[in-house]
């Protein structure tokens, strides 16, 4: 089955995974929310958690032995590393800190043809092997290294997730 699987997926983070600008939308310190581990309050009470299909989905392509990775042009990289970090989701199981799902997390200011080269150099993964998903249409400019880039202008929901999957079984032939 995992062959059907590209052996790297990649996630932007801002309006693909959560639904909000890191760097603009939300203010520290952030906290774990008492009721639900799955959500972060920033300093003013607002709410921080992935879209609603995402842990399955992240879980699902793990159970597949997929790479899973971020390229995140945020400013506020730091910001980025805290929620993830402090953001506990059901991974085997478990309650983890959402961050165990990515082996490599790429989040500065930069292109995400940046972002790409790094990832490859470091996972040894071939662009044709990738998969890119990312809510903002001039970010497929990773099409130019061979990386199947899958628009999601709604984030990443389970409709999106399987349209990105067919695509880059269909650039494979
Ligand atoms: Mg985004």
């Amino acid at each position: 089955m995992s062959s059907n699987y590209p052996k790297c997926v990649v996630f932007d983070l801002d309006y693909t995974l959560w639904p909000l600008w890191i760097d603009t939308h939300v203010t520290p310190p952030f906290r774990a929310s008492k009721n639900n581990p799955q959500v972060i309050l920033d300093r003013y009470g607002t709410d921080i958690s992935f879209y609603k299909n995402v842990t399955d989905i992240l879980q699902q392509l793990k159970d597949a032995q997929v790479k899973l990775c971020i390229a995140s042009r945020t400013h506020a990289p730091k910001f980025a590393y805290q929620v993830l970090n402090l953001m506990r989701v059901p991974i085997d199981g478990e309650l983890q800190p959402a961050s165990k799902f990515f082996t490599n997390i790429k989040a500065f200011p930069a292109t995400k043809i940046d972002h790409f080269e790094q990832l490859h150099k470091e996972t040894g993964i071939s662009y044709k092997d990738m998969l890119f998903f990312d809510d903002e249409g001039r970010n497929r400019v990773v099409e130019s290294l061979g990386v199947t880039f899958c628009l999601v202008p709604d984030g990443l929901n389970r409709a999106s997730f399987e349209e990105g999957i067919r695509k880059w079984q269909k650039n494979r032939k």
